[in-house]
C-alpha cells in the first residue's frame, strides 16, 4: 500500500519545462533520496509536493487524499532547507515552539512537545541561545526540530546537510537517519552528493533534467546503473565504448558497458570471483594513494582504465610496469543509450 503516490507531475516556469510525467509511489516510514546534479529539478519538485510551487498537471495523493490543490500548510508535511530560514531575534526554544503557538495549543503541551523534542535533536543546555549564538550544526537541528516538533506525515529536507564541515555533516546524517526511522516518518531528502545519498536512503531516485532516471536500493542503483549518467554520477565507473566492449565482454557491439574500479584486478583472480579468461594487457601511466584504497591508471590498447586496489593487502605496482588486468565477469554492465 502506497503512503505517497505522485502520478504524471509536469512544471514549467511561463515556457521553460523543469519536469514532465514524473511518476513514483513511496511506502509509509520510507526514506526517499532525490539524488542529482545542480539544476536537476530537485528543488522544484520538492517544492511542488509541499505546495510551495504550482504544478501544470498531475496529482499527488498522501494516505489516499488527494492533496494537489491544497495550501502547503494543510498538506502536514514538515520542510528543512539548506538555508536555516530559523527567526534570528528568537532563541532556539522559540523557533522551535513557534509554529506550535501559532496551531492555538495549548503552553503547557507546546512546553512538553518542545522540551522531548530538544532532547530527541540533543540541543539540551541551548534552549535559550539566540539563533546567532549558535553553530551551523546547532541552527540546523533547530530547523529539524521545528519540522518535527509540528508531528508532520511526511518530512522533506532539501540539502540539509550541505552548508556544514565533513564532520558536523557526517554526526548529523546519522542522526537524522536515526530519528527518521525511530519515529517510522516517511522522508524525501534532497542532496546532490552520492555518498550522502547510499549511506541514509532506503531508495535512491536519481535525477537528470527533470527526469527521474532510475530508482532503486543504493545497493542497485551503485552496482547496476542503467546509462551512462547513472555510472558516471554513482562511482568511478569505466565507460567501454561499443567497439572494444564488443572486442573485450563479447557483448553486441550496440551498446557501451561500465565497469567499477574495483571490479577489475591486476594479474590475479581473486579466489572466488567469476572472471573473464583472458585478461587485458596494459601498463600502468598513474598510482593515486587515496587512503583505504590505491587506484591506478592502467592504458590498454587505447583505452585508459581505473583500478582500486585495497591498500590493507596490496601489492604495488609501479607507474611503466606491466600489467593484466582482470574483469569479474558478473559486474560489466550493459548501459542503455
Ligand atoms: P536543483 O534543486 O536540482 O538544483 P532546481 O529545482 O532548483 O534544481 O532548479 C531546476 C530548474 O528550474 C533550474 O533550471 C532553475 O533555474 C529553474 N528554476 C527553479 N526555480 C525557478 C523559479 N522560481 N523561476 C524560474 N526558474 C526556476
Ligand atoms: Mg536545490
Amino acid at each position: 500500500m502506497s503512503y505517497v503516490v505522485v502520478s504524471n507531475l509536469t512544471k514549467s516556469f511561463d515556457n521553460t519545462p523543469v519536469f514532465a510525467n514524473i511518476n513514483f509511489t513511496i511506502k509509509k516510514g520510507e526514506f526517499i533520496t532525490l539524488l542529482g546534479p545542480s539544476g536537476c529539478g530537485k528543488s522544484t519538485l520538492l517544492r511542488c509536493i509541499a505546495g510551495l510551487n504550482s504544478v501544470n498537471e498531475g496529482r499527488i495523493m498522501v494516505e489516499g487524499q488527494e492533496i494537489t490543490d491544497l495550501p502547503p500548510q494543510k498538506r502536514g508535511i514538515g520542510m528543512v532547507f539548506q538555508a536555516y530560514a530559523l527567526f534570528p531575534n528568537m532563541t532556539a526554544y522559540e523557533n522551535i515552539a513557534f509554529g506550535l503557538k501559532i496551531k492555538g495549543i495549548n503552553p503547557k503541551e507546546i512546553e512538553r512537545k518542545v522540551k522531548e523534542i530538544i532532547e530527541v535533536v540533543e540541543l539540551q543546555g541551548r534552549e535559550d541561545h539566540l539563533i546567532d549564538e549558535l553553530s551551523g550544526g546547532q541552527r540546523q537541528r533547530v530547523a529539524l526540530a521545528r519540522a518535527l516538533v509540528t508531528q508532520p506525515r511526511i518530512l522533506f529536507l532539501d540539502e540539509p546537510l550541505s552548508a556544514l564541515d565533513a564532520k558536523i555533516r557526517k554526526r548529523l546524517r546519522y542522526m537524522i537517519r536515526k530519528i527518521q526511522k525511530e519515529m517510522g516518518l516517511t522522508t524525501i531528502f534532497v542532496t546532490h552528493d552520492q555518498e550522502e545519498a547510499m549511506v541514509m536512503s532506503d531508495r535512491i531516485f536519481l535525477m537528470h533534467q527533470g527526469a527521474i532516471v532510475q530508482s532503486g536500493t543504493p545497493s542497485e542503483v551503485y552496482a547496476h546503473p542503467i546509462n551512462e549518467f547513472a555510472a558516471g554520477f554513482m562511482g568511478n565507473y569505466n565507460i567501454i565504448d561499443e567497439t572494444h566492449s564488443k572486442q573485450y565482454f563479447g557483448r553486441s557491439g550496440s551498446h557501451k558497458t561500465a565497469v567499477r574500479p574495483e571490479s577489475i584486478f591486476i594479474n590475479q583472480p581473486p579466489v572466488g570471483v567469476k572472471c573473464l579468461s583472458t585478461p587485458l594487457e596494459g601498463v600502468v601511466t598513474f598510482k593515486q594513494l587515496l587512503g583505504n584504497v590505491v587506484r591506478y591508471a592502467v592504458q590498454a590498447d587505447d583505452l585508459d582504465f581505473s583500478v582500486d586496489v585495497l591498500n590493507s593487502h596490496a601489492e604495488q605496482y609501479a607507474e611503466g610496469q606491466t600489467v593484466k588486468l582482470y574483469f569479474s565477469a558478473d559486474e560489466i554492465n550493459d548501459l542503455r543509450a
